[in-house]
């Protein structure tokens, strides 16, 4: 069978960590699988959806390359669920209801007040129906059977039915609840896993009775643990912790991804530098049930890394101008984000301010000066350099290393001098280190 995973936000809003971990794990079992991947826009409530969450949810998904095989809108089907409804109403499997909310309210509390499970309790079906009232409607959960199955991460599952109330599928108004429509979905679009968060459990035990219903066989399921944000931390600096914010600190999409492919999983967090790499071997049996934490400093570590792996090719479209695959390959292992990239610049090309130094350090640099105009610069320079300034002078370590990475790139620390030196070039080195001497 098929590999086909959804992923089914609403666009109530912007997608956060915990949004786009769901996104990515549908992602990668899917492409892990050959199967596909797909984007469900969940936007039955025509007043809390919006159309520029949509196509954020679409950018979102873009910039991190969750690239959907195929996108459905739920309110361009409500034919279907139509369709779907009356089939079960036929069935006997939905039934209208009147109670107002206030009733159902003071029913739950006499029945807690009895010590009895707050379970919905059906009318008799030849009980007398009001007039004129719209009714809402509930589908009949069937009490005969345990609710059963084994989730992908959380094992063997049980519900009894009795103490689930029969959910409401569909409101007076004719709108409908996210449960039946998620269901009449999963089976027309062919959705092999249904992959979310454990908040929607017990969901899944009234889902699994509404694919029986309508005739389908359900999909495997599994519920992973949520993803918990260090709040005041991530609040503060990252806003709601979604792409925008996590883009502005200069995450690379590979470092969220594969963070948040294994956080909470029983394998380590590697920095990977694309998505089939994570997707090889992506397994559910190692989410484990304990809630995942997501914390700032972990994806800065992890952008860190992949920066310094990451070819030219792979960042090329978002490197500050001026920044070739020449510069990548020198200052990639030393910056965090890609906009520092941008800040050595003027160390390979501009003007940088000479360091202030000892007596002893402006004689060596003077010699080193001198020196640099003597090595043969289309040859290693630098190697060069170091070993006859290191003969003339018997300075070695930090002692014959710190003045001239001083003088050459005003910084004390940075790249390899090596490569650095030779993008430097002859006159200008040989200018900064008369100007520091
Ligand atoms: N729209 C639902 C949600 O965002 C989808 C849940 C599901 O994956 O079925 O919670």
């Amino acid at each position: 069978m098929t590999t086909v995973t959804r992923f089914a936000p609403s666009p109530t809003g912007r997608l956060h960590v915990g949004n786009i971990r769901t996104a990515l794990h549908n992602y990668l079992l899917a492409k892990r699988d050959g199967g596909r991947f797909l984007l469900r826009i969940d936007d039955t409530d025509p007043e809390r959806s919006r159309e520029d969450y949509v196509e954020a949810i679409r950018d979102d998904l873009g910039w991190l390359g969750l690239v959907p095989d195929g996108e459905v809108r739920q309110s361009a089907r409500f034919d279907l669920y139509e369709r779907e409804f009356e089939r079960l109403k036929g069935a006997g499997r939905v039934y209208a209801c009147y109670e107002t909310p206030e009733e159902l309210e003071l029913r739950r509390k006499v029945l807690l007040g009895r010590g009895l499970p707050p379970v919905y309790e059906r009318k008799p079906t030849d009980a007398p129906l009001p007039e004129g009232v719209a009714p809402h409607w509930r589908f009949r959960l069937d009490h005969s059977v345990l609710i059963e199955w084994t989730d992908l991460v959380r094992g063997p599952q049980h519900f009894d039915p009795k103490l689930i109330s029969d959910p409401v599928v569909r409101r007076a108004d004719g709108s409908w609840l996210y449960l039946l429509p998620s269901v009449i979905d999963d089976i027309d679009m062919g959705i092999s896993h249904v992959l979310r968060g454990e908040d929607h459990v017990s969901n899944s035990a009234t889902q699994l009775q509404m694919f029986a219903a309508l005739g389908a066989t359900p999909p495997a399921l599994a519920h992973e643990a949520l993803l918990v944000t260090a709040e005041g931390k991530l609040s503060k600096r990252l806003g709601a912790s979604g792409v925008d914010a996590l883009k502005e600190a200069g995450i690379e999409p590979m470092a969220l991804n594969s963070l948040l492919a294994r956080l909470g999983t029983s394998r380590p967090v590697e920095a990977k530098a694309t998505l089939a790499e994570l997707a090889e071997g992506f397994d559910l049996s190692t989410f484990g049930r304990a809630p995942a934490h997501f914390d700032l400093a972990e994806v800065e570590a992890v952008n860190r890394k992949l920066l310094h792996h990451l070819d030219y090719a792979s960042v090329a479209d978002r490197v500050p101008a001026g920044i070739g695959e020449g510069e990548w390959a020198i200052l990639a292992g030393n910056v965090d984000h890609l906009a520092e990239l941008a800040d050595w610049l003027p160390v390979l090309d501009g003007e940088i301010d000479p360091p202030a130094l000892s007596v002893e350090d402006r004689a060596f640099l003077a010699l080193a000066a001198e020196t640099a105009g003597m090595v043969e610069w289309d040859e290693e320079p630098w190697p060069q350099l170091t070993m006859s300034l290191k003969a003339a002078t018997e300075r070695s370590g930090k002692a014959l290393f710190m003045p001239l990475r001083l003088a050459l790139t005003g910084r004390a620390h940075g790249p390899e001098m090596a490569p650095l030196l030779k993008r430097i070039g002859r006159a200008r080195a040989i200018a900064r280190l008369k100007a520091a001497a």
